[in-house]
């Protein structure tokens, strides 16, 4: 290719439209603390999700933070290991200790059946991630989290948009925390958003994101500043118009994949439920030890082709140096997760993506095997 593809290039809507917004950011002379636009995007981004409660946040770390602290969670958390690094690094910052246990080899998320015997009287919660917007198993996550008295906080910076069983996957457990970080599906060049079951846990994590502040005298706990600012939420005003046609989009990306890819020896494709409506927010690879071509030399294949995949998500948080500490506290051996992550390379996968561009890297898929 003459022009690099990356592995996800955002959305932008028409730039006249958000100049208009920034007119009206200079007329207002309101840059954040929860001005007329951020009000605006928080009641217009619940009605789109189907939620009720929402929290706008600068960025998904500072959210799963926050849900975090809201909830009071000090002890051990089962995570997942196959994740971004800000999932196991929101535990460190509010003192908790991760327990990783190990993935399902099919959905790619916290196996419930493994869950069990890690809690100890100390686990106070599951910190679950619905990995490339697939959702996680989560009636038995739930089940499990009743019989041990349990929180539940989904990680879920990859499923905007996404639905169980007709309803958003956002409702699901204690908190849910979504990423609109400039390389997630939706974006506010930095963002995020917390979805509370109840008004009175908003309010707490409102309270929080602005310092811990209750009144102008009266500080109720050590918030931290995570607030969004008036650029971010015109933003996110604006890409709300422009949801259903970047899902779409992505969607006919995601068939072309497959269509395209299908029958090569080894290769192997993320499955959605047949009770999930999709956000196509990725689409990873998984290169078997079957293929004529291992994961790594596919990478560096299509890398001098111009093509940039990306190994998400490799290595595994706890083969990072500063997570091995927590081996330690690992009763099963991670070996699925570890698996997938030497076998994984999400495709470039964005709306603006071409016809022409994507044959072209299937292409080159195709003779690498
Ligand atoms: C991107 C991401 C985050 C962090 O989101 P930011 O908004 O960049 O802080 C957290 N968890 C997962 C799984 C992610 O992919």
């Amino acid at each position: 290719m003459n022009r690099p593809i990356y592995v996800t290039k955002p959305f932008l809507p028409p730039l006249e439209e958000y100049t208009e917004s920034l007119r009206k950011i200079w007329g207002s002379g309101i840059l954040t603390n929860g001005g007329p636009f951020h009000d605006a995007f928080e009641a217009s981004l619940a009605k789109h999700l189907g939620v009720e409660h929402v929290s706008l946040v600068c960025n998904a770390t500072i959210g799963l933070i926050l849900a975090l602290q809201a909830l009071r969670i000090e002890g051990e958390v089962i995570t997942t290991p196959y994740t971004f690094v800000a999932t196991a690094h929101s535990l460190l910052w509010t003192n908790n200790t991760p327990v990783f246990v190990d993935i399902d080899p099919v959905t790619l998320n916290l196996d419930p059946c493994q869950i069990e015997a890690a809690i100890t009287p100390h686990t106070r919660a599951i910190l679950p991630v619905h990995c490339y917007g697939n959702p996680c198993a989560v009636e038995q996550i739930q089940e499990i989290a009743d019989n041990y008295n349990l929180r539940v906080i989904y990680d879920a910076a990859h499923a905007f948009g996404v639905e169980h069983r007709g309803q958003s996957v956002l409702k699901l457990g204690d908190v849910s925390v979504l990423s609109f970080h400039a390389t997630k599906m939706f974006n506010t060049f930095e963002g995020g958003a917390i979805i509370s079951p109840d008004a009175k846990t908003k309010r707490r994590i409102d309270k929080l994101k602005n310092f811990g502040f209750v009144s102008e005298t009266v500080v109720a706990a050590s918030g931290i500043n995570g607030k969004m600012s008036e650029v971010s939420a015109a933003m996110g005003l604006l890409q709300l118009d422009y949801a259903d046609h970047v899902r779409q989009r992505r969607q006919a990306v995601d068939a072309r994949y497959r269509q395209g890819l299908e029958g090569l020896a080894g290769i192997e494709f993320l499955h959605y439920h047949a009770d999930t409506t999709a956000n196509f927010a990725y689409f990873p690879i998984f290169v078997g030890d079957d293929a004529p071509i291992d994961r790594d030399n596919l990478h560096d294949r299509l890398r001098q082709r111009n093509i940039f995949t990306r190994r998400y998500f490799y290595p595994i948080v706890p083969d990072l140096q500063i997570y091995k500490r927590f081996e330690a506290t690992v009763g099963n051996q991670l070996s699925v997760a570890r698996n997938k992550a030497n076998q994984v390379l999400c495709l470039p996968i964005y709306p603006d993506l071409g016809d022409d561009e994507q044959d072209a890297i299937i292409a080159n898929i195709r003779k690498a095997f």
